[in-house]
């Protein structure tokens, strides 16, 4: 096997030691700690483990938890309100409304509600604008955690050719934004495009956001180069990520496992943004 596989809880165990000290050091400091109110409409079991797990990450980091449950026969009004409520509240630095919401409510228009300075999932309009023209604000917490992962093997991104399958607003487009910003020549590719993989071989950096498991082959990869699935599929075989592991860390420089490589880093990067927007409403931001 030729690559460096990129160990994500690794890299995720050391952001989340760093969000604890700087929130020590903020609670220090100004005595106030950044406060997370997570809101869960419902009763989705695979919601309630999400919304529990980002819960038990703040409370380890210092982070104070503002959880509202909300039924499942909640109105549009209901969960407006308490949004509302999260945006007004100064002991709440970050909002985030698990998705999806029970049928019959709006999740797009309730997300929009969310204050951009405590959108810490960075997925409002207003959030993809400030990515977009590289403004001041929260960026999505996967996409981070692809950066940090890259980071964190010091890749040369500024010049580097980068490839990035997919253009979710989720995941694809934010990625391309980062890397943009970072100086990288960035090529996003999607299901319409020609030859994906002459395209996808001629990156330095390659990201597959694509949702199908193992798609991406040895022949889509450069020799060398570092290769980032954020992929998670659930197969007959297991969870599978969009890379066939096995044959492209035969080729690859660098490359992420599924489990255990973007996935950690998602709730990492929602803890620093966390203490990001607690920064940027005491007008501490960049
Ligand atoms: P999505 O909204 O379904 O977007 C998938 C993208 O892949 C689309 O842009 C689509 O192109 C493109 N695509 C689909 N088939 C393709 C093909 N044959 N060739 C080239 N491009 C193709 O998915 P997503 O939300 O971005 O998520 C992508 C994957 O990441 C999923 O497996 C998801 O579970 C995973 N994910 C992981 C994490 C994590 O924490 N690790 C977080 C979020 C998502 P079109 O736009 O043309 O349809």
């Amino acid at each position: 096997m030729a690559a460096t596989i990129i160990d994500g809880k690794e890299v995720a165990a050391r952001v989340r030691a760093e969000v604890a000290r700087d929130v020590a050091e903020m609670r220090e400091r100004t005595g106030r700690v950044p406060g997370l109110a997570t809101i869960l409409v419902g009763d989705d079991p695979a919601s309630e483990v999400y919304v529990r797990n980002k819960r038990k990450a703040c409370a380890e980091a210092g982070i104070t938890d503002h959880h509202q449950h909300l039924s499942a026969d909640a109105t549009q009004e209901e969960v407006a309100a308490v949004i509302e409520e999260c945006n007004g509240n100064p002991d709440v630095s970050g909002i985030l409304l698990q998705l999806p919401v029970p049928q019959g409510l709006n999740g797009k228009e309730l997300t929009a509600m969310i204050s951009a300075d405590k959108d810490v999932d960075g997925l409002t309009q207003v959030s993809a604008g400030r990515l977009m023209q590289g403004a001041a604000g929260l960026r999505p917490c996967t996409p981070l955690g692809v950066i940090e992962l890259l980071d964190s093997q010091s890749v040369t991104l500024e010049g580097a050719e980068a490839v990035v399958v997919g253009r979710s607003d989720l995941v694809g487009k934010p990625v391309a934004f980062l890397l943009l910003h970072r100086h990288a020549t960035v090529t996003m590719c999607h299901s319409r495009t020609r030859d994906l993989p002459a395209v996808c071989s001629r990156a330095d950096i390659l990201i597959a956001a694509i949702g199908r498991a193992e798609m991406i082959g040895a022949e889509y990869v450069k020799p060398g180069a570092a290769v980032i699935d954020v992929g998670i599929n659930r197969t007959d075989a297991g969870l599978k990520g969009d890379v066939q592991f096995e044959a492209v860390a035969e080729r690859a420089g660098l490359l992420t496992p599924v489990p255990g490589g973007v996935g950690p880093m998602t709730i990492a990067m929602l803890l620093r943004n966390a203490v990001t927007a607690a920064t940027l409403a005491a007008g501490e931001g960049e």
